[in-house]
């Protein structure tokens, strides 16, 4: 990629508001991230020393909410990075009609080399740092890459006790027990799972005859093609960071996560309840995984793995993204000319936070809701956004990418309007 993962962010945004007619004023407010902080964070190792890693959080845009998104551990996290996908959070929130804006932590670590202890310590010197920064009504965080439950939940009790005070609503995906909510673990893919449901509507698809690869089995991924191998699709490909498994006969989703929590490596393997096989597959990259010959492509680990130098080889039909950002902007001319459907991350994976912000919203009413009641709100929600963008795409002939990003612009737009227009303020 030539230019760097932010300026390509904006970039998409400039050239997809131009070409909708949003309006200047509007693009140019969303190519300025509001306030982004960077800290050192102490840690005391356990060897005794004192390392000290470096945190960011982001602020992007609060035109329609408090700003919203999760905190990524990863030894790539940058500025640029976490500025990007803060960006994107806003175009995301907006997309769903949550009432937030955007935001994105991350710290430069690789969290598979820290010891438990390390990992808390290191969560718990975030917050510190940023518990200014942070809080229930100006900027929410919540679990991305590499974070999880348990670190969600040590993180709302360092900002706890530093503010004297109970406040479950300043980060979400916290365990249950801990003012999560229930169905927030497989928010994510449910999500997917349901614009994937919505889309074999408009295109017919029938699942016994349509085959998924996904890259990443993580959080979003596995929930993803656990739920659609449920609904009858098969899951002939998938893959981690160290590589992946490819079968004709398509895989049992749940042996191989069940081995993988195991041997923390994705191995082709059918269980009968403890005791797994081996079965028939072959090894694949995960650069072979992109460009094999499926229906539905699931991009479901980080940005930037489809760019203008492997798009022309892309042979599905479909691209779920549920990963934030896999595909680069310029790939989005090749991809839309060979004419495969784009479901964007900015609707795809945007599960997680329409659960973690009725978590949100069950901790400031101090009420629990039930798992069904979660599932159908989330149904509700996620049904609704794919019409609304759809139906751009067929009234104004556009990619499901650009629909979303018009939808998205046209609501941050409408929120800074509604404090009057230049019109207004002229007349
Ligand atoms: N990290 C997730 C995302 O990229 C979830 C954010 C949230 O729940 O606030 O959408």
């Amino acid at each position: 990629m030539s230019t760097d993962v932010f300026s390509d962010a904006l970039n998409r945004v400039k050239q997809i508001g131009e070409s909708a007619d949003v309006s200047p004023e509007i693009i140019e407010g969303l190519m300025h991230p509001k306030a982004t902080m960077t800290a050192s964070l102490p840690v005391r190792m356990d060897d005794g020393s004192t390392k000290h890693f470096t945190g960011y959080r982001c602020q992007y845009n609060n035109v329609l909410g408090p700003t919203k998104g999760g905190i990524r551990y990863h030894p790539d996290v940058s500025l640029e990075e976490v500025q990007a996908l803060a960006l994107w959070m806003t175009i995301k929130c907006a997309v769903v009609g949550l009432p937030y804006g955007g935001g994105k932590g991350g710290v430069i670590v690789d969290p598979k080399h820290l010891s438990p202890m390390e990992l808390e310590r290191l969560s718990r010197s975030y917050v510190r740092a940023m518990a200014d920064f942070i809080g229930p009504q100006t900027d929410i965080p919540a679990p991305d890459v590499y974070t999880n439950a348990r670190i969600m939940g040590w993180m709302a009790d360092e900002y706890e006790a530093i503010k004297r005070v109970k406040a479950p609503g300043v980060i979400t995906g916290k365990p249950v027990r801990l003012g999560g909510s229930l169905g927030r673990d497989d928010a994510t893919g449910r999500g997917a799972y349901l614009c994937v449901l919505e889309l074999a509507k408009k295109k017919g698809l029938n699942p016994a005859e349509t085959t998924v690869a996904v890259q990443g089995f993580g959080n979003g991924g596995y929930h993803a093609v656990r739920l659609l191998q449920d609904a009858g699709y098969k899951v002939v490909a998938i893959s981690d960071s160290q590589g992946g498994i490819y079968s004709d006969n398509g895989f049992d989703v749940n042996s191989i996560y069940q081995e993988k929590q195991r041997s923390r490596r994705v191995r082709a393997v059918y269980c009968e309840h403890s005791v797994c096989e081996l079965v028939d597959h072959k090894s694949i990259s995960n650069e072979e995984l992109l460009e094999l010959d499926v229906d539905i492509l699931i991009p479901a680990a980080l940005e930037g793995v489809i760019t203008a130098k492997n798009a022309a080889n892309i042979k599905a039909k479909y691209i779920v993204e549920v990963a934030n950002g896999p595909i680069e902007s310029d790939a989005d001319p090749i991809i839309d000319e060979k004419g495969i459907v784009v479901i964007p991350d900015v609707l795809a994976n945007a599960g997680g936070v329409t659960v973690s912000y009725f978590e949100w919203a069950q901790n400031r009413a101090g009420y629990a809701w039930t798992l069904e009641e979660v599932h159908q709100r989330l149904e509700h929600i996620m049904q609704k956004s794919f019409a609304d963008v759809w139906e751009l795409t067929e009234s104004e002939n556009r990619s499901m990418r650009d629909a979303a990003y018009t939808v998205a612009m046209r609501r941050i737009g409408q929120g800074i309007e509604a404090h009057g227009t230049r019109d207004y303020f002229n007349s």
